[in-house]
């Protein structure tokens, strides 16, 4: 009898799986068969990509057991060799059609069974009325339904010896121009997770993969331990946010697919590096960064000190912050030191942000400000960058590049009753006298 693997035999990989996610997600709307001897005579209307429809007929031969014709009326039927996906989805609702036709033929073999015994025994006719050989049976949507919610409530004991134990490792590569993860599998022995794309897959349709001989199981969130939970999830999202990107490309006619390639090695963006930070925890794992050889390393909470180095130069001043391994993300700046991985964020970046992303980009992380330049600095800069860096200075005195103080000299004098007189003595220049007018009794405003 025609089964799945005749039917895989029969079309493309590609076909096949997409022909069997349509039959699954109950696409093929119409449906019925016609009997005229040894051939069933098929005919559906399955609902394609977005609103169009479209009609497959196919002739099934009970006695050879073959597919004698197939016709859909698809684009890809016409271009492509072999069967599309909608006519793989009217197989898969036929071999159904075929379980439970051999299910009522095997239904009536055991009850004239039993009737010739009963027959036999009693030595009696027997005659039974036609609606005792009928036996309705369950719909198959709400049937694959059932079997699925009873799948969910079997995992735990099915899987018994894995169930929370399948474990996530992962090793993270950091280099100036890429960064990228790839993840180890197992229980006791751990196997290499050779494509991202599968296990989200076989995640999402809680279907069964192996991986080697000692690991094979039915993909469910619960199934892994609870620190690889939210890797098992960040990889569903990275796979959901990156398929179109490594769908493979149709070539020629030889096969029109949307399938993709193997992914091992999953290159992250800087904010996919975060998420990815987000989903670790702070526990540790193996990490090659910046070509230091592989290590553990963990996120931690602890606050990253920076130093700043001020040293004053013939004819100004050299500004130095140590040099840290990082990344700039969306919402953190990501530093990697001894082991420790540090989060900074972004928002408290803010005040120096511009500055310290200036600097970083310089290949030894050191600015020169000529003598001209260092009053501004000292103004704008510097008292902003103090809150972020332990800054130290060598040779460098402010007071030798001319920078003054802002110093005034304030007298306050209430002459009448209902103003206040102020004069501001600035030492350089000549003296400012301003008037506030203030109501007696009030807060003098401030100025
Ligand atoms: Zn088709």
């Amino acid at each position: 009898m025609l089964d799945q693997s005749e039917i895989r035999a029969l079309a493309d990989q590609n076909a096949y799986k997409r022909g069997r996610n349509l039959y699954r997600s109950d696409a093929v709307l119409e449906y019925s068969v016609e009997e005229a001897g040894e051939i069933d005579y098929i005919y559906a209307a399955v609902q394609g990509s977005g609103r169009n429809m479209y009609d497959v007929d196919l002739e099934y031969n009970l006695e050879e057991g073959w597919l004698e014709n197939a016709h859909c009326t698809c684009p890809a039927f016409r271009e492509y060799e072999g069967l599309c996906k909608h006519c793989v989805a009217v197989l898969f609702e036929y071999t159904d059609y075929l379980e439970s036709q051999e299910a009522a033929w095997q239904y009536e073999q055991k009850k004239e069974e039993s009737l010739a015994k009963l027959q036999t025994m009693k030595g009696m006719q027997n005659k039974l009325s036609a609606s005792e050989e009928w036996r309705p049976k369950t719909t198959p949507a709400i049937k694959a339904f059932l079997s699925q919610q009873q799948l969910k409530s079997t995992l735990p004991i099915a899987q018994e010896s894995i169930y929370g134990k399948v474990h996530l490792e992962p090793l993270l590569t950091c280099m100036d121009n890429f960064i990228q993860v790839e993840f180890k599998i197992g229980t006791s022995y751990l196997y290499v997770l050779k494509d991202v794309f599968a296990f989200a897959d076989a995640l999402q349709n809680k279907q069964k993969f192996a991986y080697g001989q000692k690991l094979e199981f039915i993909h469910d969130i619960q199934v892994f331990d609870g620190d690889s939970r939210k890797l098992a999830e960040f990889l569903q999202s990275w796979t959901a946010q990156n398929r179109i990107k490594y769908m493979q490309v149709p070539y020629y006619g030889y096969s029109y697919t949307d399938s993709t390639m193997k992914v091992r090695k999953v290159p992250l963006t800087t904010g996919e590096l975060e998420l990815f930070l987000e989903a670790v925890g702070d526990r540790e794992f193996s990490a090659e960064i910046n070509g230091m050889p592989e290590k553990l390393w963990h996120v931690t909470e602890d606050p990253l000190s920076r130093t700043m180095k001020i040293t004053g130069q013939e004819q100004g001043i050299n500004v130095e912050v140590n040099y840290l391994f990082g990344f700039q993300g969306i919402k953190h700046n990501i530093y990697f030191s001894k082991g420790k991985i540090y989060k900074v964020s972004r928002a408290f970046l803010e005040p120096v942000h511009d500055l310290l992303s200036c600097m970083e980009n310089l290949p030894q992380r050191k600015v020169f400000i000529e003598t001209a330049d260092v009053p501004v600095f000292c103004r704008e800069a510097l008292p902003v960058l103090e809150t972020y860096f332990e800054c130290t200075r060598e040779s460098f005195d402010e007071k030798d590049y001319g920078v003054v103080p802002a110093a005034f000299e304030v007298y306050l004098d209430a002459p009448q009753k209902d103003f206040i007189t102020c004069r501001l003595d600035a030492p350089q220049k000549d003296f400012i006298t301003c008037r506030l007018d203030a109501v007696y009794g009030e807060e003098v405003p401030c100025f």
